[in-house]
């Protein structure tokens, strides 16, 4: 076994874009690369920001590009465009994430041990891509709990709570350690056909003892791995253990313009007028410009704000053979100017619908901020 690495991906988002500044400035003493992988497809401003930061740390992001595409000279999207005969990526048939983001990242991992830093925020509700690969261990910055959850669920398997135990009594005595070890003898009742009820039993039980101490959970659990198979096990130490900093959505904006990096145009609110009301739209998310997660909002924001974006969306169409972005509409039926009224009203009255809750008056609260998509595209 190779050196560990500490990889960063950076997808284009504000999120992992806010996570390389957070560790290059928290923890300077990682040795990370960056990496991106580029579509070919993305609008300008990801290409900009993926500049800013390289500014910024001082450092190149290495441009991964799929070697097929690369071998014949081509535009990634359009060279699997091509291999697929014009059938589109959708949510249930992702090629595009498949061949342009993960087999170029496993390929640039090879069978080196690698320690992958993801930005998903301590706000959101999900885990995001976990590679299958053994040789890849997936940690979670932002969030109060930073490790993945195989992780998690080997840690606090009923069949572990003895040792776990004894880990914790290297770090904890009195009270303390009997309070946690209440916590940790508890048997975990997981169901076998309710993998959703078993999430939500692990979970609470985690929060619990993380409630305990978060950084003395992080050394039990790094002390765990160090008889597993987990890249981290090759580690002596972890910077990460002890950080205790848990960064939501308001953190990554200011993290992003305090740094002079700056927020992707991309996600500045820009001002429509539908029945004589304003209301603003904007873009989501990163990734491709013609990403078929977009809502429908989106694609209206792209026709009107990046028209030639748009029109080149509308060319890989094909409305005969039912290849279009969006399951029952095509984008020539999406900017019919009275489908884009009602596109503008649905969402208007949207944002009406939320102007009650302060944590939730802007765009891109309403809008699912990318949860439909994947780290490898929208963090
Ligand atoms: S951004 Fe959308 S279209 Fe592009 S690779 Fe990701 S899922 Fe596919």
């Amino acid at each position: 076994m190779g050196k560990v690495k500490h990889l960063l991906g950076i997808s284009g988002g504000k999120d992992s874009a806010a996570l390389a500044i957070y560790l290059n400035d928290k923890h300077p003493e990682l040795d990370l690369t960056y990496y991106f992988c580029d579509t070919g497809k993305e609008l300008d401003e990801t290409y900009q920001l993926i500049e800013n930061i390289e500014i910024y740390l001082g450092k190149k992001i290495a441009k991964l590009e799929p070697a097929d595409a690369v071998k014949s000279d081509e535009n990634p999207f359009d060279h699997y465009y091509k291999a697929y005969r014009g059938y589109l990526p959708s949510s249930v048939a992702r090629w595009c994430t498949k061949k342009m983001k993960l087999e170029p990242f496993e390929r640039f991992v090879g069978d080196d041990p690698v320690v992958s830093y993801v930005g998903i925020r301590g706000d959101e509700d999900r885990e995001g891509y976990i590679s299958k690969k053994q040789n890849i261990q997936s940690i979670f910055p932002f969030r109060r709990n930073i490790w993945s959850e195989d992780v998690i669920r080997k840690v606090l398997s009923n069949t572990n709570r003895e040792h776990l135990m004894d880990l914790y009594s290297s770090y904890l005595s009195g009270s303390e350690l009997d309070s946690v070890s209440e916590l940790v003898s508890e048997k975990l009742i997981l169901e076998l056909k309710n993998p959703l009820q078993n999430k939500k039993v692990i979970h609470n039980k985690l929060n619990s003892i993380l409630d305990k101490g978060i950084a003395q959970f992080n050394r039990v659990t790094f002390d765990y791995l160090k008889d597993t198979e987990y890249p981290l096990a090759q580690e002596s130490d972890f910077p990460l253990l002890e950080n205790e900093e848990v960064l939501v959505k308001k953190d990554i904006f200011r993290t992003l313009e305090e740094s002079g990096v700056g927020v992707p145009e991309y996600y500045h609110e820009v001002e429509y007028e539908v029945d004589g009301e304003k209301g603003t739209y904007a873009r989501s998310r990163s990734g491709c410009f013609f990403c078929f997660f977009q809502q429908k909002i989106e694609w209206v924001w792209l026709h009107e704000q990046h028209p030639k974006r748009f029109k080149e969306a509308m060319e890989y169409e094909n409305e005969k053979e039912g290849f279009t972005w969006n399951q029952n509409e095509s984008l020539k039926e999406i900017i019919d100017p009275k489908r884009v009224e009602q596109i503008k009203r649905d969402h208007l009255n949207k944002l009406k619908a939320n102007s009650n809750n302060k944590d939730s008056n802007k765009l891109m609260d309403i809008l699912d901020d990318g949860d439909a998509g994947c780290t490898a595209c929208f963090v």
